[in-house]
Parts: C-alpha cells; structure tokens; sequence
C-alpha cells in the first residue's frame, strides 16, 4: 500500500514499503556473542568504588533484574558496597506533572555541582508499571545534567510493586553512595503512595507546588504536605509572582496548622523559577541550614535509623507475600475459596484460615 506521507505535499520525503521479514541476517554478526559475560561481584564493586560509571551501570541493571542469578550477584555487591555508602544528602523530590520537576532538577543539579562532587538523579515512578516505560529521571528532560560529567541519570526501575520498585531505588543509592555521588536526588510524581516510600529514604522531602490555579492548596494530600521538610513553588516569574507571593503566604498559614514535625525543623516556603533560574540558591540555603539543624539535634541520625529499619520490615513483607501469593497451590485455593466466599457458604475469616493452614502445612513457615 502506498504510503500517507508518499503524498506530494510532503516534498522531499519518499518512504519506502518496508519488508515483513529479513530473509537471513548478517552471517557475521550472527557467529558473535551477543551479550558481553555477566562481570563478578567483586570486579563490579571494585569499578563501583572506583567509580566508573559503567559498572555503576551494569550493577544497577543488576539490581533491576527479576533473575535470581542477578539477584544472587545485585545482593553480594550491595552488601560490599554498604560500608562504604551513607556519606551523601539524599533528597526527595515530588510535585505533580507539569510543576516543573525536571526544570528544577536540572538547575538545582547544576547549582550542587558547582560546589563539587557528584550527584546521582534516581526516581520512582510508580505508573512506570503500567506504561512499560518510565516518565521520570529520563535523561532528555534534564538537557544540562545529562551531559555533566558529574551527574548519573537513572530513570525509575519498572518491573514490580510500588515496594519493590522503591526496594531498588533504595539499593540502588547504596551503589551510588559507594560510587563517591555525594548528592541523590530521588524524584517522584507528587499524585500518590510512592511519596511515602520516598520519604522512607531520603534526609530531606522537597515539595514542588505551582502557584496561580487559584486553588493552591486543592489537589495535594494533606499527608504529602504533612511529609514536607520545604515548600517551593516554582514559575514565580513574569506576571505570575504576585500570585506565587499569595500562595507561598496561603502555604505558610496552612502549615501553621500542623503540629511540629519530629525533626523540630519547621518546614519552609519559598518561590523561586526554575525556568529562568531565580531563587535557586535560596532554595540551597534553605536545604543546607536544614541538614545543619537536624544533624546537630541528631535526627538526621535517628531518621536514618527508621528507614534501615523500615526496609527491613517492607523487605520482608514484599518477600512473604510474593511467596505466598506466586504459590501455585495458594493461588488455585484461593480462587476456589474466593467463590465459596462470594457465594456465602464459607466466611472471608474461615477461607483466609484454611488458605494460610494449607501453606504453613506445607512447611513454608521456615523461610
Ligand atoms: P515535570 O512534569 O514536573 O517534570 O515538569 P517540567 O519540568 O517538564 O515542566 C513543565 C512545563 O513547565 C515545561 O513546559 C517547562 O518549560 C515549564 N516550566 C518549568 N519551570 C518553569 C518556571 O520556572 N517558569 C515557567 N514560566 N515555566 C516553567
């Protein structure tokens, strides 16, 4: 069939019909190895610690893998690299599409750099699931970062649950940290749950709000708020200042409300524009002063404490119910006991007793 764009109002330009299948391949290219071998844990760690960025890469792959030989690498390389992580500002960035999270990033990353070190860009996306690809930490949305040679773009891992996912992340920092990134961005779509999981791993939680909708403080969830170590909102320029001015004052009398967070830092509120670069070094300061504060009262520490303790706990959630729920037997019973269930001859309590008896009789309580 001839093809639209073939029309002759699209000058210069010819497609041609293309074919179904090739009918051999290059017998050159066929005889080579097509995967470069799997390197060792121990190479990996040492090219991390050295911190060439393509082993990062490749142990980061690792990590992202659903193979348990992967695993079985991912894990003996993270444990390495664990005494040499935890020297670095972890922050967590969220605001929903369009606030302006990848203009920010971009500059604020540029503004870390010039101080020195290094800064690793990861994310959590949890609708990546979905669409099979990610929309955060793609390294076209941050044109300056993702050329210095300073800055590690990773988007967000994309296979699993939003814990599992957020799982990685985590680990994933571990690597970056070993690899000498003195700064972790972590960023997320201000919209739902993977705030939580976010805030679970980072020092500092940066709320990206937009000012000028009229309706400031509608479409964020009081917890997300409540989350916030500093809000900023962004595209205070042009003919929009004023109003960022009245949401930043609207911002600041809302979080009066709330009671004192455990960190006895009082979140900030400030405007700044990412787009035409004003405000960015505010917004540092505002971050430095923070870590100065909640390291002196030690609950930079303590929080710290709470999170390595909170991955245990999601760990081992995550692992419980995926080897119950993947069971083949559970996953027959419970479809039988759910129609039981849905036509009253057995209740939920009994149906979730026999299906937990019938997996603890199996002898899957020691795991
Ligand atoms: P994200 O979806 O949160 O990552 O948002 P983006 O960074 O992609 O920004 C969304 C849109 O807002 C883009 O068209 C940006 O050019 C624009 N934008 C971002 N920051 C600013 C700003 O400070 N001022 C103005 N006027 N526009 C901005």
């Amino acid at each position: 069939m001839e093809h639209p764009e073939n029309d002759s109002c699209y000058t210069g330009l010819t497609v041609n019909s293309g074919v179904a299948q090739p009918p051999s391949v290059n017998p050159y290219l066929a005889g080579r190895r097509r995967r470069k071998p799997l390197p060792s844990a121990g190479e990996l760690v040492e090219g991390i610690l050295r911190g060439d960025v393509t082993m990062l890469a490749r142990a980061v792959t690792l990590v992202e893998s659903v193979s348990s030989d992967h695993q079985a690498i991912a894990q003996e390389v993270i444990e390495k690299c664990l005494p040499h992580s935890g020297e670095s500002r972890r922050i967590g960035i969220t605001g929903v599409p369009g606030a302006g999270k990848s203009t920010s990033i971009d500059v604020f990353g540029l503004h870390v750099l010039k101080q020195g070190g290094k800064l690793a860009v990861l994310a959590i996306d949890p609708s990546s699931e979905r669409t099979k690809g990610s929309i955060l930490g793609d390294k076209t949305r941050m044109e300056k970062l993702s050329v210095h040679p300073g800055a590690f773009i990773r988007p967000s891992p994309s296979a699993g649950s939003l814990g599992g996912v957020a799982r990685k992340t985590r680990e994933t920092i571990v690597l970056c940290e070993a690899a000498g990134y003195n700064n972790i961005f972590v960023e997320t779509v201000g919209v739902g749950q993977s705030e939580t999981a976010v805030h679970s791993m980072v020092d500092f939680f940066l709320l990206i709000q937009l000012a000028g909708t009229g309706d400031e403080l509608q479409g964020i969830k009081r917890g997300i708020m409540e989350m916030a170590d500093g809000i900023v909102i962004n595209k205070a320029d042009g003919d929009n200042i004023d109003r960022a001015r009245l949401a930043q004052a609207q911002f600041r009398s809302a979080l009066r409300l709330f009671p004192t967070p455990p960190s006895g830092w009082t979140p900030e509120v400030l405007t700044y524009s990412g787009y035409y670069e004003l405000g960015i070094p505010e917004v540092w300061d505002m971050i430095d002063r923070y870590f100065a504060f909640v390291k002196e009262n030690g609950y930079f520490d303590r929080r710290r404490d709470d999170q390595a303790r909170y991955w245990m706990y999601e760990t081992i959630d995550d692992r419980l119910r995926s080897r119950f729920y993947n069971d083949p037997c559970v996953m027959q019973m419970l479809k039988d006991k759910e129609q039981k269930v849905l036509d009253r001859r057995i209740s939920s309590f009994i149906a979730a007793r026999d299906v937990l008896d019938y997996y603890y009789s199996k002898g899957n309580d020691a795991l």
